[in-house]
């Protein structure tokens, strides 16, 4: 049997090499990306190594785009077995990136992408995902909107003064992983959130100080999970550590 997985911003970064190691696991991918041409390269390039990937046309941001995603999955592939979760966009910063110095466009902007996008996303793909023996949903999330970690006085995140647009959008996906693992949690999908850890792409200059080969496992993991797999839990890099693990919401 087949297994398919969509892939939102999956022409970089982590998004393509997530797709990239679910080959590896024999699954066909469907790579989101909203630039068709950089999206036709990155399937190409897959495909040049083997793997059996397209390309779909989706920008999260626009809803007409999300349905017609979701009719060309379906006209061509019936159903969806796994859906990461995974383009959102960092949204720059305002004058000293102080949360007292954000504008409203920015916010409104980075949510537009980062949680009514994903959710936008999931809800118009879950009846093909209800169609799929055991669906995996991952929403990629980041452990700087984790509320646990930014109140720990111990935590390397209570030291860090973050912007609220793109902090608060993740905090706002887990929250929405959550909900979405309540709801289905008496159906075979499992819906959790998956924390690359810091890593070197375009969202941050390349600043990382992870690979996003290693950014990708999180995601990976959470996408191949079996039946006996964990539901609504954020899990992924831990700061400081070399395993993977739970991360406290
Ligand atoms: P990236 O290299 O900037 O890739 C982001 C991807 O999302 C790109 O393919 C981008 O497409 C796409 N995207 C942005 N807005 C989109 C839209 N409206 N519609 C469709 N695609 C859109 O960043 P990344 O680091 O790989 O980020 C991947 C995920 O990991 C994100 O959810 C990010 O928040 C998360 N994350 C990253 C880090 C890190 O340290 N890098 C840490 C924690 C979590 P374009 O090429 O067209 O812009």
């Amino acid at each position: 049997m087949t297994i398919t997985a969509f892939i939102t911003g999956a022409n970089k970064g982590i998004g393509y090499e997530t797709a990239r190691q679910l080959t590896a696991h024999g699954v066909t991918v469907l790579l989101g990306a909203r630039n068709p041409e950089l999206g036709q390269a990155a399937a190409a390039k897959l495909r040049a190594e083997g793997a059996d990937a397209h390309f779909i046309r989706i920008d999260v941001a626009d809803e007409q785009s999300i349905a017609a995603a979701a009719a060309q999955i379906e006209a061509d592939f019936g159903r969806l077995d796994i859906l990461v979760n995974n383009a959102a966009i960092s949204g720059g910063l305002d004058g000293d990136g102080k949360p007292s110095s954000g504008t409203l466009a920015t916010l409104r902007h980075v949510y537009e992408t980062n949680v009514f996008g994903l959710v936008a996303v999931t809800n118009a793909l879950l009846p093909l995902l209800r169609r799929a023996e055991a669906a995996r949903i991952v929403n990629v999330s980041s452990e700087v909107g984790s509320l646990a970690g930014r109140t720990d006085p111990n935590s390397p995140m209570s030291q860090m003064v973050s912007a609220i647009p793109y902090t608060s959008s993740k905090t706002a996906v887990n929250m929405v992983t959550v909900l979405y693992a309540l709801e289905l949690k008496d159906t075979p999908i499992k819906v959790n959130a998956a924390n690359p850890g810091y890593t070197a792409t375009d969202l941050n200059a390349n600043s990382g100080f992870r690979t996003a080969e290693q950014g990708a496992e999180p995601s990976v993991h959470l996408a191949t999970l079996p039946a006996d797999g964990p539901t609504g839990t954020f899990w992924g890099h831990i700061w400081g550590q070399e395993e993977y693990g739970r991360i406290e919401w």
